[in-house]
């Protein structure tokens, strides 16, 4: 048996509860596809047709599952992105686009809060986005519905309300990369593997909350995820 002395207690591994399901999902990593839909690639003032989307990585206990999202520090200007959140089962290297969705175990709705101020900050600068991207509970995500029950999701829109207002709304076919196409793409840089998680980019219309804002992110045929910044 490994030897499993430790200095001090390591952290609980992040879960995510599954919808119909005692059983819990143990999250391993958390990607995040940039510039996804076209239209929200232009509101940025980038080019669709010139730069293919690309990746960047939150951590996974950036991940927050109780509906409430604390305002971070250092910002003034914090962002909403409803995104469709990808669960896999499986992984590997160069997976093919044709068996991609193989690897899928489930989906949710969920949030990437940004801090768009510091954001701009780093791209003028040509600095990386940690700061603007992974601060603490910046993954707000509802429950998994597993494919078993849920499918693939063929047809769904996806849709953000903030205090009661429709924000954003496109057909998930509005990805530039669909599903299939951000598994293969991501497998050949980095080793997938079950507990991967990954949100799958933003359409038009991204905008600042406030405190006491409650935004509503929906997917068709998931759970709705609320979500009060707080
Ligand atoms: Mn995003």
């Amino acid at each position: 048996m490994a030897d499993t002395r430790y200095i001090f207690a390591p952290a609980a591994p992040v879960t995510l509860p599954v919808v119909g399901s005692d059983l819990l999902f143990p999250v391993r990593r958390v990607y995040c596809v940039g510039r996804n839909y076209a239209d929200h690639a232009r509101e940025m003032g980038g080019d669709p047709d010139a730069e293919p989307p690309f990746f960047f990585q939150k951590n996974p206990d950036n991940l927050c599952t109780d509906g409430r999202f604390p305002y971070p520090t250092l910002t003034a200007d914090l962002h909403f992105e409803v995104e469709l959140a990808v669960a896999l089962h499986s992984g590997g290297d160069s997976i093919p686009a044709e068996t991609a969705l193989d690897c899928v175990f489930g989906y949710a709705a969920a949030l990437d809060m940004t801090r768009r101020d510091l954001q701009a900050q780093a791209k003028k600068a040509g600095r990386p986005w940690e700061a603007a991207k992974a601060a603490e509970h910046s993954a707000p995500i509802g429950p998994l519905g597993p494919v078993t029950a849920v499918g693939h999701l063929d047809g769904a829109a996806i849709s953000l309300d903030v205090n009661g207002t429709r924000r954003q709304q496109a057909p998930l076919a509005d990805m530039i990369w669909p599903v299939a196409g951000i598994i293969a793409h991501l497998s050949r840089l980095f080793t997938l593997a079950p507990g991967d998680v990954i949100l799958t980019g933003t359409p038009a219309g991204v905008g600042a909350v406030q405190r006491g804002d409650v935004m509503e992110a929906r997917v068709d045929g998931l759970t709705p995820l609320r979500v009060e910044v707080v």
